[in-house]
């Protein structure tokens, strides 16, 4: 295969936001390839458990569904994505539906819907606790009868730009089979690369989530926003992380400590272990704190449910809770803690999807459009891949065959570069070096610990020095594996080097952000303040002087005729 490819778009990413594109772009008639370091249906997409909300049901409005996501950002996402988001929500998912997803039933045939937290209609429509799993293979299975260019087993190494119009011209990929890089050219180029959970040792997130092409859009002079906030969802499993639904309290399930009682009504009197997110997290924390947990957690309880039940909605939960925490969860409850899940913070972009840097787009985990401001809720975030790869994908069309049309320079010397980075990692003596694992593992780890759901000063300056250690012992990593063929050492390198920079842009937004608001609870000031702080703080790499700097940019509000900032109480 020659080393210089091109097409009309290139969308970095197959999870569900970058295939939703994917088929816009197709069905539009343009050349549209997609490149993914794993299979498609490897994406994270796949793992989503809980659902999708819309307000498809007759009773429900999709102003009501809008209302409760700005409450649910604490009044710092944008309010017209979210308004197109929340409005646009029923016909994408009906979109899914005629494109075959299997959707769970209500009796009359209609798609069921269960609770969700900080949502106030019964909106999220699922597949039993396997939701992603059911759109992935179905948007992939659009991607194969279209005939989309899938380059799989592909990872994004850098994103190029044209010097001369300041324009996206493409990437640079390494086919991970064979160890060569590969240049794409394109139009227009779409990060789907989801989220960075991988950034935080304790996580319900994949592998892959490593956020690359978050870094690396920044690296190409695109800033990200929001990178503050951080998502812990209140019920990882205790010894994994890995995620039992918040579906599963949707369905009925019960927090309670050791004592065996339930605690949410100290908290959030009126929607208890519904309450949204970062409320739930505060909760747990504080009784684990109080010596209400066990070895670390406090417990998920969902006996009451039945057994009937529990294999009926719940079988995958059930079997991750015997697998992985040896707990049958028709008998027993089950040991949960606040995990990293999600990352609020990503490329920023305006309503559509078009980044501050031309040509170059984004959707899905990996944007900031942004419509989950300081705490995203439950299952808003398949909606925002299926709603936002549609809008965006439609808005690259268009950018393609409108001002986007003459085909940008791309620069041979790009791809001579990422080789030469390559070569000098690969050549480093392992005498007086790091090893990549030890480095990412001493990031990870304090960031878990200095960088959570509580936060303050002190803590906060410990995480910066780790990342400022990180960044001096990254200078110095090196790579057992000197090979070409599926070197995986060298790629979850190149990894962590994008994860240094996601860890730098969140703690020095952290440290930045003096106020508690959403995810981002400080305890030294416990108050929103909204005179001060309702705005978002861009971070931009200085490569130069090779850091991230901050800067900022205003919440786009809709006014407070539409939506007037309340005190959030659940
Ligand atoms: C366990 C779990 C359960 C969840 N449950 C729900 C839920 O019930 N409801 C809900 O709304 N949300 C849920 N979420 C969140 C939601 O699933 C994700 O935010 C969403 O699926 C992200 O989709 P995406 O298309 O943006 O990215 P992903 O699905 O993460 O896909 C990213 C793609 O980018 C590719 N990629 C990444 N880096 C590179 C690179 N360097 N080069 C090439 N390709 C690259 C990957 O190969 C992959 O194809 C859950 C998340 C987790 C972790």
């Amino acid at each position: 295969m020659s080393s210089i490819i091109e097409h009309d778009i290139l969308i970095v990413g197959a999870g569900l936001a970058g295939l939703r594109a994917a088929f816009e772009g197709i069905t539009a008639g343009l050349s549209t390839a997609v490149i993914s370091k794993v299979h498609p249906l490897r994406s994270h997409s796949c793992a989503a458990q809980g659902g999708v909300n819309a307000a498809i049901n007759p009773n429900d409005n999709w102003e009501d569904h809008a209302y409760d996501t700005v409450k649910g950002a604490d009044y710092i996402g944008d309010e017209d994505a979210i308004d197109l988001m929340c409005k646009e929500a029923p016909q994408a998912v009906l979109d899914l539906d005629a494109m075959g997803c299997p959707f769970s039933r209500e009796e009359d045939g209609t798609i069921a819907q269960r609770p969700f937290g900080g949502a106030n209609f019964p909106r999220t429509a699922y597949a039993a606790d396997r939701t992603g799993h059911a759109m992935l293979h179905t948007l992939w299975e659009q991607a194969i009868k279209y005939g989309t260019d899938v380059y799989d087993e592909y990872q994004l190494m850098e994103l190029t730009v044209d010097k001369r119009t300041g324009r996206c011209s493409g990437a640079i990929a390494m086919d991970i089979k064979s160890g060569k890089l590969v240049q794409f050219n394109a139009k227009a180029v779409l990060i789907a690369t989801g989220g960075y959970g991988r950034l935080f040792a304790s996580n319900t997130n994949a592998m892959i989530n490593t956020g690359d092409g978050v870094a690396l859009a920044m690296k190409a002079g695109a800033p990200a926003g929001d990178m503050e906030f951080v998502q812990f969802h209140p019920t990882g499993l205790k010894s994994s992380g890995l995620l039992i639904s918040e579906g599963v309290r949707g369905e009925g399930a019960y927090l309670i400590g050791k004592d065996g009682k339930r605690f949410m009504q100290k908290y959030a009197p009126n929607k208890l272990e519904l309450a949204s997110r970062d409320v739930v997290s505060r909760a747990e924390m504080t009784e684990i704190m109080e010596g209400n947990g066990e070895d670390g957690a406090i417990f998920l309880d969902v006996r009451h449910l039945g057994r009937a039940k529990i294999l009926e909605r719940l079988p995958q939960i059930r079997q991750l809770a015997i697998d992985y925490e040896g707990v049958d969860p028709i008998d027993e409850p089950i040991p949960v803690k606040p995990t990293c899940h999600y990352t609020m913070g990503g490329i920023r972009a305006d309503k559509v999807g078009h980044s501050m840097l031309k040509g170059l787009f984004t959707a899905g985990e990996a944007s900031c459009v942004n419509v989950h401001g300081a705490n995203r809720l439950g299952a808003n975030s398949l909606l925002e891949t299926i709603v936002f790869g549609k809008i965006t994908g439609k808005a690259m069309v268009e950018f393609v065959e409108g001002e986007g049309a003459p085909r940008p320079n791309s620069v041979g010397k790009d791809l001579r570069d990422v080789q030469a980075r390559i070569d000098e990692i690969k050549d480093r003596p392992q005498e007086g070096g790091v090893r990549p694992d030890d480095i990412r593992t001493a990031l990870t780890e304090n960031l878990n610990e200095n960088c959570s759901v509580f936060r303050d000063d002190a803590r906060l300056k410990k995480a910066l020095k780790a990342v400022e250690k990180a960044k001096k012992d990254f200078a110095k990593a090196y790579v057992d594996d000197k090979g070409d063929a599926f070197n995986t050492d060298l790629l979850t390198t190149w990894e962590l080097g994008n994860l240094i920079i996601l860890g730098e842009a969140t703690v020095k937004a952290a440290l930045e952000r003096k106020e508690s608001r959403g995810a981002h609870s400080r305890e030294e000031y416990p108050d929103r303040d909204d005179e001060n702080w309702r705005k978002h703080i861009l971070c931009k790499w200085d490569a130069d002087k090779g850091e991230v700097t901050l800067d900022e940019d205003a919440v786009r509000t809709l006014g407070k005729e539409k939506y007037e900032p309340q005190e959030r109480k659940y």
